[in-house]
């Protein structure tokens, strides 16, 4: 990483289909389906959305053989009418759906946590992507390591890389070189430290495989679109990343909009700074610089906080050169930006994408967005949910909610309004709502209470991760969360006068 100019990761260039990315390539935006993908015309019509939107990749679940076998059709359909759009085929738990697969994508996603390393699977699956000049991604998930990194690293960074590090190791062996590979997660600290790990990794080994960044489960809304912003921003400032997924629990095109805003913003990141104590920089681990231990926003400033400004195009490297070479290491500093944008979104996007780094790496003590065409308490909205993106400080109720795929068998956009409507003033409860049963209790982390789909109109409840309640009709299912959250002694009435 270079720590005094924004400088892009040299990485080899992957063909997906008609798309290249790595290398020279411009960062490409990707989506996934939320449709079933064994309803072809569904899916077709939703990949069109999507590429229209912008996004020139695509992928959609394949979690069996019927799903695996849906391609057959859907990729003339697309061609036929004109999308040359890059198909990914996203494949857990049954690895012989990616042989399937393999047979029609532009490129598999297999997670390592679910494949065996003794039987020569992966190997058979590579041979075969190389016969069809088909693209891999290897793609960890923080939520479903496998059980050997499980038990030598913990959930931690380390087993992460570790996992990735030994797919990357049969697929050089295989001398299969096109691979992507991602580190997702839904905690942002943990995410952007397995992606600067994985970097380590790979430059030690002379690997220079292009990256996929995602934020798992972030949710939706502004709050879901600060946390990607976050996770993805801290790492595009890196230079990291050669394509990007923001996860909603939204329509997928809306997915598209927000990537291409962050790979807008950063296109133009230039200045060069002087770092005179590179030392002090902690890539890989959380230290705290100072010692103020809540971070502020703006309106809580007092006469004890430095303020530093940014008025150039690369204000994350700008604010970490001064926080670095300052003489008292142990002050609190605020940063501090100016914004002219005038859409919401927009503003919040940029500021968490410029603030978050600085954040999660424990050099920043408070954030000021600048920005007076929006009122005080907007502002503080979004200073409030950057902090909590970060995970340096707790005043929302946390959703970790999944953005939906072709597993998912009820309406888990529609759902998520109705629970945030009855607990958004749970303040720092984690509530996980995820789709399926198969990757949801796994990838919902640390969540308190989790609600996740079962079957067809099922919902199952977790406290933890213990089950509570198995299979209960949808309709009753909030009404239980919530009684569940009581009997635990996690409820608080809502304050009524706000
Ligand atoms: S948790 Fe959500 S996004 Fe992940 S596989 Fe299940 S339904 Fe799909």
């Amino acid at each position: 990483m270079n720590l005094t100019k924004y400088t892009r990761r040299n990485t080899i260039e992957v063909t997906i289909g008609t798309t290249k990315i790595g290398g020279q390539n411009p960062i490409a935006v990707q989506s996934m389906t939320n449709t079933a993908t064994a309803d072809v015309a569904a899916s077709v019509a939703q990949i069109e959305r999507i590429a229209d939107a912008g996004a020139p990749i695509v992928r959609l679940t394949a979690q069996g053989r019927k799903e695996g076998e849906a391609f057959a059709q859907i990729i003339p359909q697309l061609r036929a009418e004109g999308y040359p759009t890059a198909i990914v085929a996203d494949i857990h738990f049954v690895p012989q759906i990616a042989s399937i697969a393999a047979d029609y994508v532009d490129k598999v996603r297999i997670n390592p946590g679910n494949y065996r390393t003794d039987n020569g699977e992966l190997e058979a699956l590579l041979e075969k992507c190389k016969k069809r000049g088909v693209a891999l991604r290897i793609g960890v998930n923080h939520g479903s390591l496998a059980q050997h990194i499980v038990d030598s690293y913990g959930d931690t960074p380390q087993g992460m890389v570790a996992s990735a590090m030994e797919f990357l190791r049969r697929c050089r062996a295989a001398d299969f070189d096109q691979v992507v590979v991602s580190m997702k997660s839904s905690n942002t600290r943990v995410m952007v430290h397995a992606y600067r790990l994985l970097v380590q990794a790979m430059d030690a080994e002379d690997m220079h495989y292009p990256i996929h960044l995602g934020v798992t489960e972030a949710g939706n809304g502004i709050e879901g679109r600060i946390k990607s912003a976050v996770g993805i921003g801290a790492l595009m400032a890196d230079g990291i990343g050669d394509t990007i997924r923001v996860s909603l629990t939204e329509a997928p095109e809306n997915e598209v909009i927000v990537a291409n805003l962050l790979i807008d913003h950063f296109s133009s990141c230039t200045g060069e700074f002087s770092v005179t104590h590179p030392e002090r920089y902690f890539a890989t681990k959380f230290v705290r610089r100072s010692n103020i231990t809540t971070p502020i926003v703006h309106s809580e400033i007092t006469d004890l906080f430095r303020v530093i400004d940014s008025n150039t195009y690369n204000p994350t490297a700008e604010w970490r050169a001064a926080i670095l070479n300052l003489d008292n290491q142990t002050e609190g500093v605020v940063i501090r930006r100016k914004y002219t944008d005038t859409d919401y979104t927009t503003l919040a996007v940029k500021a968490a994408a410029d603030m978050g780094p600085l954040l999660l790496d424990g050099l920043a003590d408070g954030i000021w967005i600048d920005a007076p065409q929006f009122t005080e308490r907007q502002i503080e909205q979004i200073e409030l949910q950057i902090l909590q993106a970060s995970r340096v400080r707790i005043s929302h109720t946390e959703y970790i909610a999944c953005p939906s795929c072709g597993r998912t068998l009820y309406d888990i956009e529609g759902t998520l309004a109705q629970i945030k409507a009855r607990t958004s003033h749970l303040k720092g409860l984690k509530i996980g709502v995820m789709g399926c049963i198969v990757n949801g209790p796994g990838e919902m982390a640390d969540a308190d209470y989790g609600y996740v789909g079962a079957a067809a109109g099922k919902i199952t409840l977790y406290k933890g991760r213990e089950v509570v309640c198995r299979n209960i009709p949808q309709e009753q299912a909030l009404d239980r969360l919530i009684e569940i959250i009581k009997e635990n002694g996690d409820w608080t009435e809502a304050d009524s006068t706000n």
